[in-house]
């Protein structure tokens, strides 16, 4: 177990999922040091302190594949638990989320596994055969067991992502609305990742951040991490700076009541693009940017052969993709907050 748990994404990479029992083995056994790790399916571990601990931190990746910079240094965090190396004071909960689209390098196998947090798709019947789904199914079935009866009830949870476009910021976070009657979640932390800057959204989602934020009461965010390359092929530089931020916070005995994330620039979502045509695309000659400005009273989307759409005041646009499937979100629409 001790090899496992030191080569657990080489593992993932070459078992099949099925071989990923459930079981639990215990570091440094009565000692200050000992922690608990209990593997509750492939890729989804609990790490336990023996300190008692009420704050839990959830670091989940690889909801997208071929999103790897995080993959990579979740991996050595587990590792670098198990050996010693760093000193846990936090109940952990680490997902490695799409594991068979990490093996072939992609975003998803069969549907993006972002779009499947809701409480509608999850109560329905998996399809046969759809791996996203089942996928989905598992990992909040096994966040419900590990928070069942109010456990940890200090809980924080960051979704670690890589943008596949260029960024004005590339290290962005997007904070998930609550929904109106949520308990409000200001708790002590004690991580507040920076970053460059926030996107607040004002509409219900189904990223795995939005689910734990309305349904296991987190204190959660989406985290963008910059651009990351084939998995072990990411720069150092980018791995290290991850790593750094993150095992702060996993050290870190001083609580601050205070969001998860911190950045002094702030944008809240205006309006969301969809695709609705075949005729749909974005004008200009070079793909847009994350947070790039648009220019007020200039068309920049064209949404069906006879209709433009016209940029209204200060807006920046986000997540411009204009390849997603008919009826799905190509864009968001921010405004900055002014403080
Ligand atoms: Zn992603």
């Amino acid at each position: 177990m001790y090899t496992l748990l030191t080569n657990y994404l080489n593992a993932l990479l070459n078992e099949s999922e099925t071989a990923f029992k459930p079981v639990s083995y215990v570091c440094r056994q009565k000692t200050r040091y000992q922690v608990e790790i209990k593997q509750h399916s492939a890729g989804i571990l609990e790490l336990i302190p023996a300190t008692l601990a009420k704050h839990s931190l959830i670091l989940s990746c690889a909801v997208h594949g071929d999103e790897t910079a995080p993959i990579e240094v979740l991996d050595k965090i587990l590792a670098d638990i198990v050996a010693g190396k760093i000193h846990l004071n936090s109940h952990l909960v680490i997902v490695f989320a799409n594991i068979a689209a990490i093996k072939q390098n992609k975003r998803y196998v069969d549907t993006n596994l972002n779009r499947l947090f809701t409480t509608d798709l999850l109560n329905k019947p998996t399809q046969a055969g759809n791996y996203e789904e089942h996928r989905a199914e598992q990992i909040c079935a096994c966040l419900a067991k590990i928070y069942s009866a109010g456990r940890y009830p200090f809980r924080i949870h960051l979704d670690l992502h890589c943008s596949i476009k260029a960024s004005i910021y590339p290290i962005f976070a997007v904070k998930p609305v609550k929904l109106v009657g949520g308990p409000v979640l200001v708790y002590n932390t004690p991580l507040r990742y920076p970053v460059q800057a926030i996107i607040h959204a004002r509409k219900p989602s189904s990223t795995l951040s939005f689910y734990t934020a309305n349904l296991l009461a987190c204190s959660s965010a989406t985290l963008e991490l910059g651009k990351s390359a084939k998995l072990y092929n990411n720069q150092s530089n980018l791995l290290r700076q991850i790593y750094v931020h993150l095992v702060e916070g996993l050290a870190c005995t001083e609580l601050i009541p205070r969001f998860c994330v911190r950045s002094n620039r702030h944008f809240v979502v205006s309006d969301e693009v969809i695709k609705n045509t075949e005729a749909f695309h974005f004008i200009g000659s070079q793909p847009l940017l994350n947070f790039q400005s648009l220019v007020h009273g200039q068309p920049f989307v064209q949404l069906s052969n006879s209709n433009k759409q016209v940029s209204v005041g200060e807006q920046f646009i986000c997540f411009a993709n204009p390849d997603v499937e008919i009826g799905h979100r190509a864009a968001l629409l921010l405004k900055k907050l002014h403080y």
